[in-house]
């Protein structure tokens, strides 16, 4: 079914950066969802947070202090064996958390939407229109044509692709470490490697909130038998309002699991975080329909459940870091070339 709803303004992500939608975008384009409204507020801790130019209306979900948050707990819980100028590099992959969200800059959209089409759909997963295998594709352009295939005319989003692609990305540059000599290009190397990272952990912690995961990510849609809340701002007010508000990293740590795990196969395991996360969908909807999220939220249900997604966030991303040091030894031979 279609996540655009009727009257609502437009087109948007899970990330809060709407844009009007021109007729001329492609279908599958429309159908990403409506726009997000742009909260003032935080669009001041963004912009001075990055210090991008007030003209970019650039807003954020999970909102900044969220992805940094996750973040933070991550590189705390990194094990020691991580390698030393990746555990140096903890307030620079805190920092670039939120950086996609950066990206989508609303200006440069309007210049060309080549740049926010592209990085749009990497930032949620709509199982409910996912088709039977196409999450087994062996890539995304693979899972496009699975899905066209099924008769899906809709994009369910692209989350556990560009999870996968980052974190072997990361594990084929920390194999390139291994075997590189002392010198200026290891420190490039390094470099790469830490921004890799910290952009990894957007999407990782993006998969810890339901709404990335679902059709209702801005609201319940459709059939609504309990009730559930359907405004438009219920992601806005759970993921950037309430956690911007209420959620602290001394909520976070604790809720971690201590030991760091090996993800493997790596596919599964991300599929099964975002499987995780989409089953907590109705407990997310149940809580606001109990007490609304909003900066004066009280109940201890409400913050034990963002305390939690954002842990499992971290704890998610504290092990695909490990994940991808830990497996990439070389085994013999050069490095493949096409
Ligand atoms: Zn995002």
């Amino acid at each position: 079914m279609k996540n655009t709803s009727a009257g609502r303004p437009g087109f948007a992500d899970r990330c809060g950066v709407g844009v009007a939608v021109p007729r001329a975008f492609p279908r599958w384009t429309l159908e990403y969802g409506p726009m997000r409204p742009i909260r003032l507020r935080l669009l001041a801790v963004v912009l001075a947070a990055v210090g991008l130019a007030a003209a970019s209306r650039t807003g954020t979900l999970w909102g900044d202090h969220g992805h940094r948050l996750a973040a933070a707990a991550a590189v705390q819980a990194l094990p020691t064996e991580m390698p030393p100028f990746f555990r140096a590099a903890g307030d620079q992959l805190v920092w670039l958390d939120p950086d996609p969200d950066r990206w989508r800059d609303l200006d440069e959209t309007k210049a060309d939407p080549a740049l926010n089409g592209a990085n749009a759909p990497d930032h949620y997963v709509n199982f409910e229109l996912t088709t039977a295998g196409s999450l087994k594709a062996p890539n995304r352009y693979a899972y496009v044509d699975s899905l066209r295939a099924s008769g899906q005319t809709q994009l369910p989003g692209f989350l556990p692709f560009r999870i996968v692609e980052l974190t072997q990305r990361l594990r084929t540059q920390f194999r390139l470490w291994r075997r590189m000599p002392e010198g200026p290009e290891k420190r490039f190397l390094e470099q790469r490697i830490i921004n890799d990272a910290g952009v990894l952990g957007h999407y990782v912690t993006d998969g810890a909130n339901p709404h990335h995961t679902t059709i209702h990510h801005n609201g319940w849609v459709g059939a609504n038998p309990d009730s559930f809340p359907t405004d438009f701002r219920t992601h806005a007010r759970f993921e950037s309002v309430y956690v911007g508000a209420k959620i602290t990293a001394e909520d976070v740590a604790p809720r971690m699991t201590t030991a760091p795990q090996v993800v493997a196969p790596l596919r599964d395991g991300v599929l099964g975080y975002l499987r995780a996360t989409h089953a907590e969908l109705r407990a997310l909807y149940v809580l606001d329909k109990q007490e609304r999220f909003s900066e004066t939220t009280q109940g201890a249900a409400h913050r034990a459940f963002a305390s939690g997604r954002l842990a499992a966030g971290a704890t998610m991303l504290r092990d695909l870091w490990w994940t991808a040091w830990a497996t990439s030894v070389p085994t013999d031979g050069p490095p493949s070339r096409r």
